[in-house]
């Protein structure tokens, strides 16, 4: 079944053409990275995608339904998700409150406003909120205040948090900007260990081709807006239109 499918999709700045007329499908289940050259792109279709930006013209359709003219939480809300945003995490609360929060949000669309209303809901809210901080590793962290966590166990948070949603689809844009070799080893196999457990079908647009060829099922290459290889890592490693778009470019 496929989740995403894109059709022309294109973004014009101007006179430049960040996107340009991209076709891209994915299947339930699968694991894509989005690579390419630094302004290849990349986060101008995945604003796109999660509809923070405005196409210029193309088609997204995701879970089947156009999402054209949605607004970005209404997207949030039909089990899109993107992950690793610091902005997601409420510092003065616990990891528990935390993933007990984003799991009332998906549950109930606005969490203030249903909370009260369904605490019959509340055992299953409070079941995958465990659920998933088992997942991430963050169990024995639950008590704690977010703010006190350090810099893996707050990526790992995120990731908590948009899991809590039970999305059918997490976009993750460079999650492992800014982190060091060892924290950056522990995202990967996290992200990895999520998608066996969970079936994840996930977007990720990643720098490091060490981690992209370890962790996608399949790669789709941008350059200039428009993709130039789309493959298995093996496939896209050995493709030379890529090696010229990252040698030559
Ligand atoms: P990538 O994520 O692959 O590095 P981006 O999607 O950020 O690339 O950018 C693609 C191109 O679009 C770049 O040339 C960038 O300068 C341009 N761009 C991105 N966002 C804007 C914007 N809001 N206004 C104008 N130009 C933009
Ligand atoms: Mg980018």
């Amino acid at each position: 079944m496929t989740v995403l499918k894109t059709e022309q999709l294109t973004k014009q700045f101007g006179g430049l053409t960040a996107v340009d007329e991209v076709d891209l499908e994915i299947e339930q289940g699968e694991g894509v990275s989005l690579i390419g050259p630094n302004g290849a792109g990349k986060s101008t279709f995945i604003n796109l995608v999660t509809r923070r930006l405005e196409p210029s013209y193309g088609e997204i359709a995701f879970q089947g339904d156009s999402i054209i003219g949605m607004d970005p939480h209404e997207v949030v809300q039909r089990g899109m998700s993107k992950s690793f945003q610091t902005a997601s995490i409420f510092p003065e609360l616990t990891v528990k409150e935390n993933a007990t929060i984003a799991a009332l949000a998906a549950e109930h669309g606005s969490f203030r406003f249903n909370f009260f209303r369904n605490q019959n809901s509340y055992p299953a809210v409070d079941e995958l909120a465990n659920e998933v901080l088992e997942s991430v590793g963050l169990y024995d962290e639950r008590e704690d205040q977010a703010d006190s966590l350090d810099y893996g166990n707050k990526r790992r948070l995120e990731l908590g948090i948009a899991l809590a949603a039970e999305p059918d689809m997490l976009l993750m844009d460079e999650p492992t900007a800014g982190m060091s070799p060892d924290e950056t080893k522990s995202t990967v196999d996290l992200i990895k260990r999520v998608k066996d457990e969970l079936d994840l079908t996930f977007l990720l647009v990643e720098h490091d081709m060490e981690i992209v060829f370890d962790i996608s099922d399949r790669i789709v290459v941008l350059n200039r807006g428009s993709v130039i290889a789309e493959g298995t890592p093996t496939e896209v490693q050995n493709d030379p239109a890529v090696q010229e778009a990252y040698l030559g470019g």
